[in-house]
């Protein structure tokens, strides 16, 4: 069953509605309940939300109005609808992480991400699916069912926040925020045709974001364009004191950026990412190399570059996420959270809750974590990632003395059929073999839609950065958008 329905997302842009509900021309709540009618018509088959909280957001929605009425400027997002994936906490509303584990579990606060979108005027719709815990690439693993390609209702939206990519293609919202360990938010973006970002490390808050590998775990925006995604970006980012990773410095909005083009912009496609034994699908490659002569066609030098370690980013992520997870999901234990099936011993409930509470595929990352930190197994597997790790920072920054963007695939495919990879951990894990070294650095990384594959289903292309390039990474980005066929 393979329903080709179109992007569907049509439908205006954040940046649009913001400033038309500022100037009082639209209500907000004329906005959110567009965005709710869409919702009842598609949400069906597309399954991007574990939970639309409809009643919050036209309330939301109303404050902001009464804001306009008052004539106090209600901020950038007014009246915007914005998805929320589903690992971010939000007060008195169920966050699952897409978990049996988490069940009935509601916070007593919200993400500072959240808090912030609110303060900006935007309008929290619902908490979108997402893999278990944000382990997967295609959003299969989560406890409440897959999420559909609102471009193809067979094939996989990406993932882990596939519920957040397929929200912002399917026009239930014109902003989403994911979050991205491995390429959560970038692989998702690609496979469903629409703007992903991942931030810096350290540059927006991850306070109440439930961790998945905190030295990896980032949180960023969707959007249907460049600038609607800067516009959340610039909205979310700074510095935030309740996140001890944050970095303490002034936060510098992109969205001035946007428009200063490519000319003498130094961009280098990374060979290793192109051919070899990392090389994408062909069509996906042609893409890559139309990317490379657009940004030259606008006035950028573009050379090839090497990155060597980035072919070990794999293999050290997965040694490094499973065993950062085995730690953070310790807490999941039958007494401070969500689902406890009882038994006579304290230890026999914890074992009892979580092998009911966990899915099979944040079992194999909890045992492979541990696995690697076990002691006389350390050195070997954790310790040696760690070193590999080192090695990619120094490639990285090696090729942006030379180069102020690098230009990559996002993902080696277009969206596969649902079920396809769900067999094959290992198949699944390569997916995210372009967008991984970018976490493993702390690098910003933007994914981008430019045209299409042989299927006619979105290619992303994937610009990087090093360490608060996220303007330059936009303004590029822009100029890509521009571009597209
Ligand atoms: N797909 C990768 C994984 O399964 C990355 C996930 C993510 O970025 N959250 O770990």
């Amino acid at each position: 069953m393979s329903s080709t329905s179109g992007p569907p997302g049509a439908g205006a842009g954040a940046l649009e509605l913001a400033a038309a509900v500022r100037s009082g021309a639209r209500t907000a709540r004329s906005v959110v309940e567009e965005h709710l009618e869409r919702i009842a018509s598609r949400e069906g088959d597309v399954h991007a939300f574990n939970e639309v909280t409809s009643a919050e957001a036209v309330e939301a929605a109303d404050a902001v109005d009464a804001a306009v009425r008052e004539g106090r400027d209600p901020g950038p997002l007014a009246g915007v609808p914005v998805a929320l994936k589903d690992n971010l906490c939000t007060r008195g509303v169920p966050t699952t992480c897409s978990s049996r584990i988490l069940e009935g579990w509601r916070p007593p606060y919200d993400a500072t991400v959240v808090s912030l979108v609110r303060a900006a005027g935007g309008v929290p719709i619902g908490k979108t699916n997402l893999d278990e815990f944000a382990m997967g690439s295609s959003t299969e693993n989560s406890a409440f069912g897959p999420t559909r390609n609102p471009h193809d209702l067979g094939r996989v939206p990406g993932g882990s926040s596939g519920g957040s990519a397929a929200a912002v293609a399917a026009g239930f919202a014109p902003l989403s925020l994911g979050s991205d360990t491995g390429g959560s938010i970038r692989q998702p973006a690609a496979l469903c045709g629409v703007v992903g970002l991942k931030p810096t490390y350290g540059r927006v808050s991850r306070y109440g974001l439930v961790a998945f590998a905190s030295s990896l775990d980032q949180v960023g925006p969707f959007a249907g364009s460049v600038a609607d995604a800067a516009l959340l970006y610039d909205a979310i980012g700074g510095h935030d004191a309740h996140d001890s990773t944050s970095i303490p410095r002034a936060f510098e909005p992109t969205s001035p950026e946007l428009g200063l083009g490519a000319d003498g912009l130094r961009v280098g496609v990374i060979s290793e990412m192109l051919d070899g034994s990392l090389a994408p699908g062909p069509d996906v490659a042609r893409r890559v190399s139309a990317a490379a002569e657009a940004l030259a066609a606008a006035g950028a030098k573009v050379d090839e570059v090497s990155v060597p370690a980035a072919n070990y980013g794999l293999s050290a992520y997965y040694l490094i996420a499973p065993a950062e997870a085995s730690s953070n999901l310790a807490r999941f234990d039958g007494v401070r959270y969500g689902l406890r099936v009882d038994a006579p011993t304290t230890g026999e409930m914890q074992r009892a809750s979580r092998t009911a509470g966990f899915g099979p595929e944040v079992k194999r990352r909890i045992m492979l974590g541990t696995y690697a930190l076990s002691a006389g197994y350390y050195d070997a597997y954790y310790g040696k990632a760690l070193r590999v790790r080192t090695l990619i920072v120094a490639d990285f920054a090696a090729a942006y003395e030379r180069f102020d963007v690098l230009l990559s695939p996002t993902s080696p495919t277009t969206a596969f059929e649902i079920g396809a990879k769900s067999d094959d951990p290992l198949t699944m894990y390569l997916n995210d073999v372009y967008t991984i070294p970018s976490n493993l650095a702390g690098h910003p990384a933007v994914s981008v839609p430019f045209g299409v594959g042989d299927d006619g289903l979105p290619v992303g292309v994937q610009l990087l950065g090093p360490a608060l390039s996220e303007g330059t990474l936009l303004r590029s980005a822009a100029v890509l958008e521009e571009a597209a066929p």
